[in-house]
């Protein structure tokens, strides 16, 4: 029998966050993940959640820069929405990032400071990127005062703690989902996903007026070209060692980043492999990843591991997000590739929008008076 409404395939970042934008329509919706609400084995929970549209260009181009743009100003009222209505917090800062090497590494920083200047957009490159001394570096991280003599701020960017995004869209679909007569359906891999079907592994047919696929990675039969790229990082607690934003630390053989977390917590990540393996971390990058943290502050010499995570990161061939119905009529979210944080409101919003349009789903009236005014 056909349930009203949508199926979504895949509860990670893009599941979640259209489940939830479509509840706050009025549409009634069903979600269906591989695995339980608290699995941390996908990319979503893995990430650092750097929100860095800046630092990105050197691997990216100007549609994810602007995207990028776009998301965070839409971050900033989608996160407060979320906590006033399941009063959890989302930490988020947009205080900028840091970049800096190490005086061997120099090189490596004027080359890395001209691939952005080159992908900036036209007039952009003043308010986007500055050249920092010692001193300022001091100024805006005392941590590492007298540790680096140069290096580039890009105040633009921002952050945000995943974990805590994860618990509060599960808070807040646990409540619409109840309200509307959906389900959220755990430990449940979903195999084909039709235009208005989710055929589940187990054999069942789950009809509704519309099905999403927001399987990451685990859409790969199905979606021509949809390959893995392996990013490996390192969680630690360092409760005394202070940093206000995210730090990156450029060097000729790869460049890994510092993030700093509620509670004394720092991300370290991440390495990036053309490899399907999404078996545990490696040897060889534990040691980049804690040699980064030890080379940014001795202080961190003493941090505690409390994880080191791998996971697959949904790539197309083109390295950029679809967020469209499918010459088969199938609604796909995917190819966020290493920019998933940073560009989900535009792109999970473009798909809100299409899929509002074809079933009918109002805006929510409070939006519907604000593009009035
Ligand atoms: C190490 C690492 C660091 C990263 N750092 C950043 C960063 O700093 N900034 C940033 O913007 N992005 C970052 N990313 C990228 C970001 O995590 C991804 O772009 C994003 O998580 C992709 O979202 P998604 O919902 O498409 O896929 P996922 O987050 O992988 O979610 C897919 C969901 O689908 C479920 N699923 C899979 N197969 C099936 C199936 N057959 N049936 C049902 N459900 C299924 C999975 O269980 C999962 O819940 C990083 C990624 C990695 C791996």
């Amino acid at each position: 029998m056909k349930t009203p409404g949508v199926g979504i395939a895949g509860a990670g970042l893009a599941g979640r966050l259209l489940a939830w934008r479509l509840l706050r329509r009025g549409a009634r919706v069903s979600l269906f993940d591989a695995g339980a609400r608290g699995d941390r084995g996908s990319a979503g929970p893995t990430a650092a959640a750097m929100l860095s549209p800046t630092a990105e260009l050197a691997a990216a181009d100007a549609r994810i820069h602007e995207l990028g743009l776009r998301s965070l100003d839409l971050w900033r009222g989608w996160l407060a929405e979320l906590q006033a209505r399941t009063g959890r917090e989302v930490y988020f800062r947009r205080e900028g990032t840091l970049v800096v090497a190490h005086a061997p590494d120099r090189g490596s920083l004027a080359h890395y400071e001209s691939l952005l200047r080159a992908h900036l957009p036209a007039g952009e490159a003043a308010e986007s990127m500055q050249r920092v001394d010692a001193s300022r570096i001091g100024a805006l991280e005392p941590l590492l005062e007298g540790r680096f003599a140069d290096g580039l701020f890009l105040p633009l960017e921002g952050q945000l703690a995943n974990d805590q995004l994860y618990d509060a869209l599960a808070a807040a679909l646990d409540a619409g989902l109840a309200a509307c007569g959906g389900a959220w359906h755990e430990n449940c891999p979903i195999d084909a996903v039709r235009p208005d079907a989710l055929i589940a592994r187990d054999g069942t047919r789950h009809e509704f007026e519309l099905a999403v696929d927001c399987r990451g990675i685990g859409a790969r039969a199905e979606l021509p070209g949809l390959h893995g790229v392996r990013g490996e990082v390192l969680t630690v607690s360092a409760p005394g060692v202070q940093l206000r934003r995210p730090v990156r630390l450029i060097h000729p053989r790869y460049a890994l980043y510092v993030a700093p977390r509620p509670g004394g917590r720092f991300i370290v990540g991440a390495t990036e492999l053309d490899s399907e393996d999404s078996g545990p971390v490696t040897l060889r990058s534990t040691l980049e990843l804690g040699s980064a943290l030890y080379s940014l502050h001795p202080e961190f010499g003493e941090a505690r591991v409390l994880r080191l995570a791998a996971a697959l990161r949904p790539a197309l061939p083109d390295r950029e997000p679809v967020a469209a119905r499918d010459a088969a009529g199938v609604w796909r979210v995917n190819g966020l590739f290493r920019h998933g944080y940073l560009i989900a409101p535009a792109v999970v919003g473009e798909a809100e929008r299409g899929i509002a349009a074809q079933l009918g789903l109002p805006q929510p009236a409070h939006e519907e008076l604000r593009d009035a005014a």
